[in-house]
């Protein structure tokens, strides 16, 4: 699980962002998070995955103490997380293939599993036909798949997903969206910072956390009716 608690933080310009914040997510939890532009959704990603530090507070992810991790821990850290960009992040001059295999030989998987394994992975997202493909080649939608097979390939305990849906069209929107969540099924904890609400609403699988006034102000999980 993720635990964060009293968690502040303060960019250098001594904005705070967030402040005393907690929150857990169980294992397997599906999670959205929303809020306005600027209302530190990023940040908070950022705290979990350890590119940012916190200002006060502890975060427990897994079982890591994210807070207290020695810098040389951080790269196997991150490997046990899949991280999904707005902006795809793929590899343009290398095929979809590589930029998977890439994934894979940071984490020094065998050439032969490495064989298997991207093949079967892109499979599952329906873009097995574009191994072979330059990501100029692709739409959007199909980068973004592309993103998603590289973030699972390594079987990550975590997926995150920062406005993973910013860069495409609203029924792209929908399978990518889809996808993560078929993800969580499968046993993978998502946690996933969107604007879009049309989307949202067809998964009410996902619990929601809204983040602004520099807390969460909103959390499904614990409305009453
Ligand atoms: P969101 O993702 O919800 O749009 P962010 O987490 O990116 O929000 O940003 C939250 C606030 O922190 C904003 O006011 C932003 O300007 C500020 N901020 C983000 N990153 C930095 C940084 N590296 N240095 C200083 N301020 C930052
Ligand atoms: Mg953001």
């Amino acid at each position: 699980m993720i635990r964060l608690r009293n968690v502040t933080k303060m960019y250098s310009n001594s904005v705070v962002v967030l402040r005393d914040l907690n929150l857990d997510i169980d294992t397997g939890e599906a999670l959205f998070v929303v809020g306005d532009s600027g209302s530190g959704k990023s940040t908070f990603l950022k705290l979990i995955t350890k590119e940012e530090e916190v200002t006060s507070g502890s975060i427990e992810v897994f079982g890591n103490d994210v807070v207290k991790m020695k810098k040389k821990d951080i790269p196997y850290y991150r490997r046990t997380m899949g991280i999904v960009f707005q902006d795809f992040r793929i590899i343009e001059n290398m095929t979809v293939f590589q930029n998977v295999e890439l994934a894979m030989r940071i984490c020094r998987s065998s050439t032969s599993y490495i064989k298997k394994r991207v093949p079967y992975v892109l499979s599952l997202f329906s873009i097995e036909d574009k191994a072979y493909r330059y990501p100029c080649e692709l739409s959007g939608g199909e980068k973004q798949r592309v993103g998603l097979a590289r973030a699972i390939v390594n079987n990550p305990k975590l997926i995150i997903a920062d406005e993973p849906t910013g860069n495409v069209d609203p029924s792209t929107s929908y399978e990518i969206i889809d996808l993560l969540s078929q993800i969580n099924k499968r046993g993978t904890t998502v946690v996933v910072v969107t604007h879009d609400v049309s989307v949202m609403d067809k998964f009410l699988s996902f619990r929601v956390i809204e983040i602004g006034n520099h807390g969460i102000q909103r959390d499904s999980a614990k409305l009453v009716s």
